[in-house]
């Protein structure tokens, strides 16, 4: 059996908390729990804290419903000053004779605030920007201002994609076209050729290596991307012969995001190095190499290539990338290239907190249904009351097996009118009872058989969160990514209940029942009980890559609000918000799918007036149903909970 709750409670520390929901293992030296049990994020790692639940209550007062994005946008600053000092070391300790050259991927997080303060933070760096469509590509022309800093156009492009890059050429940019597909080569001589503008152009090579982990599609020999080693020297000369040559300058790879291998990420480095020596030694003025994505987050913070995590801190990928470049260049003797990364998520998903209320629990046990009363008690009922009590000293296994026997003799005596409901229920809540007690009592031992191991999940409760997965955590839906996940507050009480998470859409794959840890993954949470009239907050972290623009409108819920904080030492609280957002309305997403809120009031209106003069309600009544409906269009999408 479980150990009393008040036992519990008193042995319960804040470090308990913070060793069993991983902080400081995801969360470096940016997250921690204070005294009194609050959630704090350390912006800049050091002492400077925020409580997270006081952001949440300032929004709140601000008129923002939860869900509820927060940005941290000093963490944001912190990460781009992270990545470019620890290069900036590596080089200094390697004795590199290049320089970094850091670029953000836009389309990692195209947010204007989050882009522009990458910018703001990176100016020190010259850190430039990436693209990979058109509309980032305008993005990014407009809003490249350093012009010391490198602008890299990878992805697809058409004629006008390339029109486009080369007026930023006359701009004065340092802006490269990396060539993904050999059909681009004659396009941009032509289009070169026609304007007179001269580009400056990289390679992306098609690697034999290739990665490992969820996104590892991205390189190897059946990629979508990049130029195999034929169609480099094709490529070569049909530049030489439209001379153009001289434009080639950048050796381009990326293999796939989140690489949990350090390896995988030194063998690519190794093989892109030998491309960039011997289009030097082709007579290419070979100036960048630039190793693409790939940095990973450490999600579980288990430190381990397991997808979630990397085996590698962002100081030793920094080394590697310098060590190999230098090394093979050093053999074929051939100069040192500058280097450039396009690390997107290693950037980013730290700084973004998503905030829900947990606004309902789902239980098996939550009513018990009363002992029937009737004089013949059925057999069925009888027997897995014996198994309740364990009348025959049967083994955890033993007694499931027994009581699914029963419970599918139960179900199949209801079905054929020989059980009435009460029955029913009885044997329904003797039965979660059995399976209740089986899963405690084999909790912890060192072997579960397979068939137990489910059981936990399958008795623990659902906390129903204001959310919607398809928005706001789409990787975990499409692809299994785990995301750490912890109560913002009461973390000085003891969690003791198993749970696990299901949002609010009417989508049964709209859930969350795997959690991270640092050995496996977690089937339930442990979180608090729900208190009356107290609301419960739960944080997702580390998910400011990808998701924000990656989410669906799945049930038409949509964009959430968000708020951006900036610490600041003169306010009380340590932070102030800078900005907020407003998540979409109603009538917003109603537009999304041709919808429009006029049209749709003149029809419920219609409705109203058929009714009223129908006599069915009274006209102040239906005009009331009407301002209802079209103040609701005017509000949030997602659940106002009463709490
Ligand atoms: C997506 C992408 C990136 C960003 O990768 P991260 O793993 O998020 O750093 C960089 N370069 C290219 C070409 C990409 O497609």
């Amino acid at each position: 059996m479980t150990p009393p709750k008040e036992h519990a409670k008193t042995s319960w520390t804040i470090a308990d908390a913070e060793n069993y929901y991983g902080l400081k293992r995801w969360g470096g030296p940016h997250f921690s729990v204070d005294d009194d049990g609050y959630m704090l994020v350390h912006p800049e790692g050091d002492q400077r804290a925020i409580r997270i639940h006081e952001i949440v209550k300032e929004a709140i007062g601000k008129g923002l419903k939860l869900p509820l994005t927060i940005r941290i946008q000093d963490l944001l600053r912190t990460r781009v000053v992270e990545l470019n000092t620890l290069f900036a070391e590596a080089i200094k300790d390697e004795g590199y004779d290049g320089r970094y050259r850091g670029v953000f991927p836009i389309k990692v997080n195209q947010l204007r605030e989050v882009v522009e303060e990458i910018q703001e933070a990176g100016k020190a760096f010259n850190y430039g920007l990436e693209c990979g469509s058109k509309p980032e590509l305008m993005i990014a022309l407009a809003m490249h201002k350093d012009p010391k800093s490198l602008v890299i156009c990878n992805g697809y492009k058409d004629d006008e994609f390339i029109q486009l890059v080369l007026a930023g050429r006359r701009l004065g940019k340092e802006i490269y076209l990396v060539v993904e597909q050999l059909s681009e080569v004659s396009r941009i001589i032509q289009i070169s050729k026609k304007l007179g503008i001269k580009p400056l152009i990289g390679f992306r090579v098609k690697l034999s290596a290739t990665g490992e982990g969820k996104w590892a599609s991205s390189a190897g020999e059946d990629a979508k991307f990049g130029l195999t080693s034929p169609e480099i020297i094709d490529a070569t000369r049909r530049l030489k012969r439209a001379g153009l040559s001289d434009c080639v300058k950048l050796v381009h790879f990326h293999i796939g995001s989140q690489v949990p291998n350090i390896q995988t990420i030194k063998k690519a480095t190794v093989e892109a190095a030998r491309f960039f020596c011997e289009l030097h030694k082709m007579g290419l003025p070979m100036e960048i190499m630039d190793v693409g994505g790939g940095l990973g987050v450490d999600y579980d913070g288990s430190r381990s290539n397991y997808e979630s995590s990397m085996n590698y801190t962002m100081r030793e990928y920094a080394r590697d990338v310098v060590y190999n470049i230098k090394n093979v260049c050093s053999e074929a003797g051939v100069p040192v290239p500058d280097i450039v990364t396009e690390s997107g998520r290693a950037i980013v998903a730290p700084h973004s907190i998503l905030v829900t209320e947990v606004c309902d629990t789902i239980s098996k046990t939550s009513v018990e249904a009363k002992r029937s009363t009737k004089r013949k008690r059925n057999p069925v009922l009888r027997d897995l009351d014996a198994i309740l009590t364990n009348e025959h000293r049967s083994s955890a296994l033993e007694r499931f097996h027994d009581a699914q026997q029963k419970k599918e003799e139960a179900n199949n005596l209801f079905n054929l009118g020989y059980l009435d409901l009460t029955e029913r229920a009885e044997a329904d809540s003797t039965y979660w009872k059995i399976c209740k007690e089986v899963a405690v009592n084999s909790k912890g031992d060192a072997y579960v058989p397979d068939e137990l191991d489910a059981l936990p999940q399958m008795m623990a409760e659902q906390y129903v969160c204001n959310f919607s997965v398809f928005q706001s955590l789409i990787d975990h839906w499409a692809c299994d990514q785990l995301f750490p996940i912890a109560p913002l507050h009461r973390l000085n009480e003891s969690p003791d209940v198993d749970a696990t998470l299901v949002d609010i859409t009417c989508d049964s794959e709209g859930k969350v029942s795997k959690f991270t840890d640092v050995e496996d993954v977690r089937s339930t949470l442990r979180l608090h009980e729900l208190k009356a009239k107290q609301p419960y907050y739960l944080g997702f972290f580390l998910v400011g890559a990808y998701q924000d623009i990656m989410g669906d409108l799945h049930n038409l819920f949509g964009r959430v609000n968000e708020v951006h904080v900036f610490l600041e030492d003169d306010e009380e609280d340590g932070f102030y918000i800078e900005d907020s957002i407003k998540g979409f309305t109603i009538n917003d997403v109603l537009g999304f799918t041709q919808y429009d809120g006029h049209i749709l009031t003149r029809l419920m209106k219609k409705q109203i007036d058929r009714a009223t003069k129908a006599d069915k309600i009274k006209p102040r009544e239906g005009t009331r149903m009407l301002d209802e409906y079209a103040e609701l269009l005017r509000g949030p999408t997602y659940l106002k909970t009463s709490k």
